[in-house]
């Protein structure tokens, strides 16, 4: 088992207090035979130590966090885990029944921020701190096992000898094979899937399947545990076939397969061509299309028609459609879709129109809004959407809803 230290806190690199905890967490990790790589420190930042956490994380199967999991505002640990492994916090009440405990008996004041510390990474588990308020994080994952611990020394101490050391003892005897297996979907809910597949959800134990939502994505974690690669592998693969039973109309690909591998395999199954018009998405959704090689066989262009005299002479929007509904209406995506359908002469076309903030919207067309429309052989149907952040996000998520739309309409 290879380990790593990280030890976080901006008083450790102003050199104000001198890393006591990594020196004694090096001992303790000699002591039980793991080998430890690198140590690694770094300040209260959440962006560094998300970094520094992903980056460790490809190279050890042990890592080993002290600090920042008190309830500051500097204290950002929990949430720089749960973003390095693109999973939201979830309130745990066992914790928040201990920390609440802890301030009774002791007749102190318990202040609101103090329920932060019950929140944990979806899929981690708390560790108890029989001597403070913050309790630890343990995430067990592919294979990677996360340990995240308060900076005060003895908070810490404690935790690694009465609750880590037995707990590593028995992963490094048990050397069995962890393998995972992502399922990607789409069209479906975070929610309404948990629902339709509740009573396997309920009785699953190995594989254990985690439902994760990122942006504009739902997704099924499989993890199994055997003897062998083969086996895992085995279980994955019965499991899968179970929930494909169920679900499977919305399962897009696997692991590293993205939307845009999806659309791409549909439409060369179905020898259909494709051309885009975006606005507000500037060219992401084409750039998305075309991070596919051989992309060639299907898209034939994309323009970017972002002002009104582009989406007339590039598209042939009428004048009067966009005067008399706007840039951003399902009128004009509709115009748009079929413009560079028949100026591509492709089988589909596919536009985007809408407000990508933060800047331009009104009570009437907020930011957020986007239509996107798509024509083909037959007809032309625009969709309206309203998403909700910042400019990136709302371009971002408006290209993940083209990519759908593009399954669902070459099926
Ligand atoms: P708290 O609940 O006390 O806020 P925390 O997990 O947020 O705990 P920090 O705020 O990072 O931890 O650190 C708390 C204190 O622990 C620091 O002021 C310092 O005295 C000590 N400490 C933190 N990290 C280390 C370290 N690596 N080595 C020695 N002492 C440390
Ligand atoms: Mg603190």
């Amino acid at each position: 088992m290879k380990a790593e230290i990280i030890a976080i806190g901006t008083e450790l690199l102003l050199g104000q207090i001198v890393d006591t905890n990594s020196q004694w967490l090096a001992q303790q990790l000699a002591r039980i035979g793991i080998d430890l790589y690198y140590k690694q420190t770094v300040g209260d930042n959440k962006d560094r130590v998300v970094d520094i956490l992903q980056q460790s994380l490809k190279r050890a199967n042990l890592v080993i966090m002290t600090g920042g999991l008190g309830p500051t505002q500097d204290d950002l640990t929990r949430e720089a885990i749960a973003e390095a492994l693109d999973v939201k916090l979830a309130k745990n009440e066992q914790l928040a029944t201990e920390i609440e405990d802890f301030f009774a008996e002791r007749d102190y004041q318990m202040t609101e921020n103090n329920f932060k510390q019950a929140y944990l990474p979806i899929g981690a588990e708390g560790i108890s701190n029989p001597q403070g308020t913050a309790p630890g994080v343990l995430v067990e994952q592919e294979g990677k096992i996360i340990v995240a611990l308060p900076g005060v020394p003895q908070e810490m101490k404690v935790m690694i000898q009465e609750e880590i050391i037995p707990y590593l003892q028995d992963s490094i005897l048990d050397d069995e094979i962890i393998k995972s297996k992502v399922m990607k979907l789409y069209g479906i809910g975070e929610s309404s899937l948990e629902e339709e597949i509740a009573d396997i959800l309920e009785e699953q134990t190995n594989p254990t399947i985690a439902p994760l939502a990122s942006r504009g994505e739902v997704k099924l974690r499989l993890t199994a545990k055997a003897d062998s690669l083969a086996e895992a592998e085995q279980m994955i693969a019965e499991k899968i076939a179970e929930l494909e039973e169920r679900i499977g109309d919305y399962v897009y690909g696997y692991d590293e397969e993205g939307l845009e591998e999806a659309v791409a395999k549909l439409l060369l199954e179905h020898g259909l061509t494709l051309a885009t018009a975006e606005s507000c998405t500037g060219g992401l959704l084409g750039a998305r299309l075309t991070d596919v090689s051989g992309s060639s066989a299907y898209f034939e262009r994309g323009v970017i028609s972002y002002s009104n005299q582009a989406k007339q002479e590039l598209l042939g929007v009428a004048e009067e459609t966009l005067r008399q509904y706007g840039a951003v209406s399902s009128q004009t995506a509709q115009e748009m879709a079929l413009g560079i359908k028949k100026r591509a002469g492709t089988d589909l076309g596919l536009a985007i129109t809408g407000i990508a903030g933060p800047t331009g919207g009104t009570p009437q067309k907020p930011v957020g809004l986007v239509y996107i429309a798509v024509a083909d052989k037959e007809d032309v149907t625009s969709y309206k959407y309203q998403f909700k952040g910042g400019r990136e996000r709302v371009k971002f998520l408006t290209s993940q809803q083209a990519l759908k739309l593009l399954l669902e309409s070459s099926r």
